[in-house]
């Protein structure tokens, strides 16, 4: 049985020329950056150069980028590193109601600690509307937080408006960019966001590697105290390797976004085609063309509950898509709080399928999905909940 991987958004596989610059960092090249000697500055000099190389891709200076582990901590860092700055009372912060739980969970976090924090509404496209951020805005909103694109419907957000909009006001826009990062372009000299989270295992990079692009000027409170690495900003010895493999994967999703996207957005709109086509009841969910390149999000009216089946299914089959972001995995069955956001009712938030695409997929992997999809859900009423109890 072939293995086809269409799920890019949860991980993407490492491109073997990452692998390749890595490979150096775990075996002769073991020095800690901070020391002197000669196997210490052929680290630190290997990180000069993925600073180097991620920057670019920002066309933003490298004193400007922060390596953390995650896009996970880099958004903890911003919302945590802006916040405390302020009293509670002097710091109201605005973020959307369909944000990733590394945002949201660390908003309700802030909350308990008595910061106020509004939650934007989302239209049912799945985009946030600039006017309603517009009416949020208060005099003491300090910062605003809006992801780059959702990484579970895959719509683009207006995160160039949001950011004229939040600076008018004198705050902080942050744009959690973990799913856009290397698939679209993001120049910072032309995009008004003072601070940028992203990942590198999104962008067939490693995993526990992940960077804040912080604009000149910026103030954050660290959140990690130690030794001073990173400016302070974010102590601990640096993840060398991994640092190396989120420059070089920056630098080739670099090259490579323009043709990359257009052949992306060719498959997948082929498969978005063929699908309402073959299954009459299937539905795209979120904006037909306001979304990352790969990102296809399926619904299934009148057969929502059985979306985790046939995502099983696919999975006998060996296809791998998921039914929502990996962190749902936990509460599968249960409806989506992103696609809830976008108005669904409950019924409908519980059943989707979210296929996403990368940079190894084929035009004949495309074929045998198309092939293989329909046959299953023609025969989605048969297939017993036995699975289904397998991951509930
Ligand atoms: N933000 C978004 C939009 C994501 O999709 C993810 C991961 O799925 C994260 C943040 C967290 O990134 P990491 O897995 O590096 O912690």
């Amino acid at each position: 049985m072939s293995q086809i991987y269409f799920d890019h958004s949860a991980t993407t596989p490492l491109d073997p020329r990452v692998v390749e610059a890595m490979l150096p960092f775990y075996g002769a090249n073991f020095g800690n950056p901070s020391s002197l000697h000669w196997t210490g500055q052929q680290s630190k000099q290997a990180i000069d150069e993925g600073r180097q190389q991620l920057a670019d891709l920002f066309h933003a200076s490298p004193d400007e980028i922060v390596f953390t582990a995650s896009g996970t901590e880099s958004d903890n860092m911003v919302l945590i590193g802006v916040a405390t700055q302020y009293k509670p009372q002097d710091c109201h912060i605005i973020t959307s109601s369909f944000e990733h739980p590394a945002v949201l969970e660390t908003c309700k976090y802030l909350q308990k600690l008595g910061y106020e924090i509004s939650y934007l509404p989302v239209t049912p496209e799945g985009i946030v509307d600039p006017e309603s951020l517009k009416q949020a805005l208060r005099p003491n909103t300090r910062l605003v937080s809006v992801m780059a694109a959702n990484n579970v419907v895959g719509t683009l957000q207006p995160i160039a408006e949001l950011a004229k909009i939040t600076k008018a006001q004198g705050a902080l826009f942050h744009t959690d960019a973990v799913q856009a990062v290397g698939k679209i372009p993001l120049h910072i000299n032309t995009l008004p966001v003072d601070l940028l989270s992203l990942s590198a295992h999104k962008l067939h990079g490693p995993k526990g590697i992940g960077a804040l692009y912080i604009r000149k000027g910026v103030k954050i409170a660290p959140l990690v105290h130690g030794g001073g690495q990173e400016r302070g900003i974010r102590s601990a010895t640096e993840n060398v390797a991994g640092i190396v493999g989120l420059g070089k994967a920056a630098a080739i999703a670099g090259a490579e976004m323009s043709a990359e996207a257009s052949r992306l957005v060719k498959l997948r709109d082929r498969i978005i085609a063929e699908v309402q086509n073959q299954i009459p009841n299937a539905y795209l969910i979120g904006h037909p063309y306001k979304r990352l390149p790969g990102h296809i999000c399926l619904g299934f009216a009148g057969q929502e509950g059985e979306a985790i089946h046939l995502m099983l299914a696919l999975n006998e089959e060996g296809i791998a898509i998921s039914t929502g972001s990996a962190c749902s995995a936990h509460n599968a069955g249960q409806p989506s709080y992103i696609l809830m956001a976008m108005g669904m009712d409950a019924v409908r938030a519980r059943g989707s399928l979210r296929i996403t695409l990368g940079r190894f997929n084929t035009d004949f992997e495309v074929d045998s999905f198309l092939e293989i999809l329909p046959r299953l859900a023609a025969n989605l009423n048969t297939i017993t909940s036995r699975e289904f109890a397998a991951v509930s």
